[in-house]
């Protein structure tokens, strides 16, 4: 298999050439990056006080969406820890808050016990307390997998088939390549054929003069983290859980 980076952008969404191989390596790859590599998100609040607008579940939901940057080599899923699932440093993080309005309350208020795990977006809204309202809880944030709340996911993936397209000299190829919505012709020529996404306007609308199809062993990956990991760390983790799964598919 050969893997070949096309392009990432500020917020760190990066696209993969993947060649030689096929569908179902690419569906289990792009399960492992969004629904099996952990991450950090709170999990439990206890409230101290909560006399804001909001009631405390409402707020605890809120509180367990906001993405915590994640050092997966610091900290392990709880059910594998020594501590046997009681809770310590090695798996879980405290959160505490104590703040009273009138202001809004970010998510950069928040005094997080590791000085090493932050929040990805500092000035996410939380609540807006008013005068005399009080908020005061602490939390625990633990490791989990995107499979069991989204909260846990560590960022989108998807994959397409890697476009192969022919254009014919008919008297409609023009046309067809007028309708493309993503800039892949240049003049009559193909210029940027991974800006193609399949969408088979041109070959519609050029009386089949032009022709699009996808190649069945190369595609294109695609791959946005949230942010609690970046593209490096989500992707190595997928594919070290994606191993660790076959050699236990072997055993058994
Ligand atoms: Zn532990």
């Amino acid at each position: 298999m050969k893997i070949q980076k096309i392009k990432s952008d500020s917020k760190g969404v990066t696209r993969f050439i993947v060649d030689d191989t096929n569908a179902a390596f690419m569906n289990a790859l792009r399960r492992a990056c969004t629904f099996e590599v952990p991450v950090l998100a709170i999990e439990d609040v206890y409230f101290v006080k909560n006399s804001s607008a909001l009631y405390d579940e409402i707020l605890a939901h809120r509180l367990g969406l906001v993405p915590l940057k994640t050092d997966l080599k610091s900290y392990i899923m709880t059910e594998n820890c020594k501590c046997k699932g009681e809770g310590c440093a090695r798996c879980q993080v405290k959160i505490t808050l104590k703040i009273a309005g009138p202001c809004m309350v970010r998510a950069k208020d928040f005094k997080i016990q590791d000085s090493a795990i932050k929040p990805i977006f500092p000035e996410m809204p939380i609540v807006e307390l008013l005068e005399g309202h009080e908020i005061e809880f602490e939390a625990i944030a633990t490791l989990g997998k995107g499979k069991e709340h989204a909260k846990w996911s560590a960022g989108h993936s998807y994959y397409q088939r890697y476009p192969k397209i022919i254009v014919g000299s008919g008297k409609k190829t023009k046309e067809g390549i007028s309708y493309c919505p993503n800039n892949v012709f240049k003049g009559e020529k193909v210029a940027e054929i991974t800006n193609c996404n399949l969408c088979g306007s041109c070959q519609e609308n050029s009386d089949n003069s032009i022709k699009v199809d996808g190649e069945d062993n190369k595609f294109i990956f695609t791959l946005e983290p949230w942010g609690q990991l970046n593209v490096t760390e989500l992707l190595t983790n997928a594919t070290k859980i994606l191993s660790e799964k076959t050699k236990e598919l072997k055993l058994k």
